[in-house]
């Protein structure tokens, strides 16, 4: 039982790093306990938005007369939408089967542990454990939703994000803690099935990391979406006692009791580094992270980690594009550091955010003299045909010397208009580049160019 890599998890981290392994001609073993394809696509990513796409289709029906269409007994299946939901994480992770069984890749079924000697005990479902041989062990065993102390979650009325995309019930009435995009991501799937929605965030804005502009207009559309948001607050306790939830609230103001059928906690991660070795092998951890240099090499020889478990954004294609940076520099191949100020994040709500590099705050903060444009897709032609007018797209660029500091964007279908600003920062573009790239007519698209144009005062559509 000896191979040339063995992965522990197999997450968008794990499952990627495996492939990527085999191509570069190292025998390849991948341990799981759970269902292939980890959190991202059984829990994470896939399956909220698979929710959220019924509630946009929803949303749609809702508004079909503004379409000049007509639609009778519009009505939803919260089963019926789950299950579908359901369905697309399952259809990911066979997709991954069939992956692994296409690059040779091994399929350890049980939970690994690693030992010293660059061994890894593997437990199956029936509690017999096998040992396993490697040169090279990465560890990629993610995350799990992160409990508050004073918000211990019982899964039923008190829950994580596993049970918010599972429930068997709509709750007439949640409670989300927490207004990062998992947080926002469910509030406005909840809100637009119907469901009555308040979000507490203990910030004094909404998806506090972004843009202060972009955090505002968010703000005010969650508002207009009619999702009640209390700003500068904190869950202080959470009462279960009764037929739901009554959580005490501390405000600016002083304590409010909330109501509801359920609260949602989405307050962050809590990595999965707790028995897998770690202490026996020697690894060092530091603030619920496995440290690592900047090719994933723990201090001890041979153990390596990547995805959620390591510092850094805690994002599916970080995990991914770690994976691959640490198995490449195993197999010897040029290759650079991940640049962890160009990673584009996005947050699929309505309306949807996605950035990339810093913000207006931080770019003062770190001394630039800035260049600032901005382009409401109110101006843009596409935007008015489709019915999707909220929003803009906002640049930031060194004065001195062009180079393009930040994008932040809000407004339908940003997520995949976001690449455009990463690529460009990648390749070290100015704005001009920007501006004399022909965009194509009418997109969503032509916002970034228009923005770039009124930063060097040259915009044709305001
Ligand atoms: C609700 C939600 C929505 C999200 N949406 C997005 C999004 O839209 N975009 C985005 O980029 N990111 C998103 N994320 C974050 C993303 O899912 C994670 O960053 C990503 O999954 C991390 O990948 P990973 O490979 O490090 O770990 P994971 O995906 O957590 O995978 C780890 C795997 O290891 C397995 N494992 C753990 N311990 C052991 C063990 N001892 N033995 C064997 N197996 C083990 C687990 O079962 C799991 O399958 C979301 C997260 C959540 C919770």
């Amino acid at each position: 039982m000896k191979y040339d890599v063995i992965v522990i998890g197999s997450g968008p981290g794990g499952y990627v790093t495996a492939i990527r392994a085999s191509q570069l001609g190292f025998k390849t073993a991948v341990v799981e306990r759970e269902s292939l394809g980890g959190i991202c696509l059984n829990w994470g990513c896939i399956p909220t938005k698979a929710l959220l796409k019924s509630a946009q289709v929803y949303d749609y029906l809702k508004h079909v007369d503004d379409y000049g269409l007509k639609a009778e007994a519009i009505d939803k299946d919260f089963e019926a939408v789950i299950k579908r939901s359901r369905g697309v994480a399952e259809g990911m992770s066979k997709g991954i089967e069939f992956l692994m069984k296409k690059n040779k890749i091994d399929v350890i079924k049980g939970s690994g542990k690693i030992k010293a000697g660059k061994k890894v005990d593997v437990t199956d479902a029936d509690g017999k454990v096998t040992e396993y041989d490697a040169d090279h062990i990465i560890i990629a065993t993610g995350a799990r939703s992160r409990e508050l102390p004073n918000l211990p979650q019982d899964g039923k009325k008190v829950i994580g994000y596993r049970q918010a995309m599972t429930l068997p019930e709509q709750p007439k009435k949640m409670i989300v803690v927490g207004s990062g995009a998992i947080g926002v991501e469910f509030a406005h799937f909840y809100n637009s099935m119907g469901t009555e929605v308040t979000i507490v965030e203990f910030m004094p804005n909404v998806v506090p990391v972004e843009d202060e502009e972009v955090s505002k207009a968010f703000g005010n559309a969650l508002k207009k979406a009619g999702i009640k948001v209390m700003l500068n607050s904190a869950v202080e306790s959470v009462d279960t006692s009764g037929d739901g939830v009554v959580a005490t609230v501390k405000t600016k103001k002083g304590e409010e009791k909330l109501e509801a059928d359920i609260l949602l906690s989405a307050v962050g991660i809590k990595t999965n580094i707790e028995n897998i070795g770690l202490e026996e092998v020697g690894i060092v951890v530091d603030r619920d992270k496995i440290i690592v240099n900047d090719f994933y090499q723990t201090n001890i020889p041979g153990y390596y980690a990547i995805g959620d478990v390591v510092p850094g954004q805690a994002l599916a294609h970080v995990a991914s594009a770690e994976g691959i940076t640490c198995v490449e520099k195993i197999a010897g191949l040029h290759t650079e550091p991940i640049d962890y100020g160009n990673i584009p994040g996005c947050t699929y709500a309505y309306p949807e955010i996605a950035s990339v590099g810093l913000t207006e705050k931080a770019a003062k903060e770190a001394g630039y003299e800035l260049k600032i444009g901005k382009f409401p897709f109110s101006a843009s032609g596409k935007a008015s045909a489709a019915g999707t007018k909220e929003g803009f797209v906002k640049v930031i660029f060194d004065a001195k010397y062009g180079e393009w500091l930040g994008c932040h964007m809000i407004g339908t279908g940003v997520t995949d208009m976001i690449a455009e600003a990463v690529l460009g920062r990648k390749l070290e573009t100015t704005g001009h580049e920007v501006l004399k790239t022909v965009h194509p007519h009418p997109t969503m698209s032509e916002a970034v160019m228009e923005a770039v144009a009124a930063a060097y005062d040259e915009v044709i559509h305001l």
